[in-house]
C-alpha cells in the first residue's frame, strides 16, 4: 500500500470515529487530541485555516461617575460588544484603562457593594489625604492607586457559543474610586 493510500484510508477511518465522537470521549484526553487535530488537518487546507483565522474587536466603554467612587455593573456594554464582533468562540478581555479605577467580576448585590466600599475605605482612606506620599505631588488620589490595585485591572471572560460564559451569579463591575471625570474601559474579543 501506498504512503498516500495509507493516508486517505487513516482519514476515512478518522471522520467513522468522529461519527463515534460521544463513545471516544471515554479514552484518553491526549487521544482525542490528536483524533481532533488529525481531522481537522485533513478537513482543512491551509487557505481555508488561513480563513478560519482568529478575528479581533475592539471596543472603548465610557464612563463619567459623579462622585469620587462608585460601581456599576457593565455586563450589558461588554454584552452588546460581544454581539457587534459576531465572534461565537473565543475570549473576551475588560479592562479599566486608568490606575485609579477597578474592573472586576461578582455579583450584582447592593449590600456587597457598600461592603465593598467600607471595606476599601478602611484599608485606604481617603482622609487625611497627606498620609500618602503619593499626595506629595499635589495628588489627592493615593487611596484610588490603593483601591484599585485591591479590587484588579481586568477580567477574562469565555465566550462560548455566542455568549459570555459565567459562572452562577457572575457580573462584570467598573469600579471608580477617582470619579467625577471621563474615563476609558478596554473591551477586546479574540476567536472566531
Ligand atoms: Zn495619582
Amino acid at each position: 500500500m501506498s504512503m498516500r493510500m495509507a493516508e486517505s484510508t487513516f482519514e476515512l477511518m478518522l471522520r467513522k470515529m468522529l461519527t463515534l465522537h460521544k463513545i471516544l470521549i471515554s479514552s484518553s484526553a491526549t487521544h482525542i487530541f490528536f483524533i481532533q487535530v488529525e481531522y481537522n488537518r485533513s478537513k482543512q487546507t491551509p487557505s481555508t485555516l488561513k480563513g478560519h483565522c482568529m478575528k479581533s474587536y475592539r471596543k472603548e466603554l465610557s464612563f463619567n461617575i459623579p462622585s469620587r467612587r462608585g460601581f456599576i455593573n457593565i455586563t450589558p456594554e461588554v454584552d452588546a460588544a460581544l454581539r457587534e464582533s459576531g465572534i461565537r468562540e473565543g475570549l473576551t478581555l475588560v479592562s479599566a484603562m486608568h490606575i485609579t479605577a477597578s474592573v472586576f467580576i461578582n455579583d450584582d448585590e447592593s449590600g456587597l457593594h457598600q461592603d465593598y466600599d467600607q471595606w476599601l475605605e478602611k484599608l485606604a482612606p481617603h482622609e487625611p489625604v497627606d498620609q500618602y506620599r503619593h499626595n506629595d505631588t499635589g495628588e489627592d488620589n493615593a487611596d484610588a492607586h490603593m483601591k484599585r490595585q485591591i479590587m484588579g485591572r481586568e477580567v477574562v471572560v469565555a465566550v462560548t457559543n455566542g455568549k459570555l460564559d459565567f459562572g452562577p451569579w457572575e457580573q462584570i463591575f467598573y469600579g471608580e474610586f477617582d470619579g467625577r471625570r471621563r474615563k476609558r474601559v478596554l473591551v477586546k474579543i479574540i476567536g472566531e
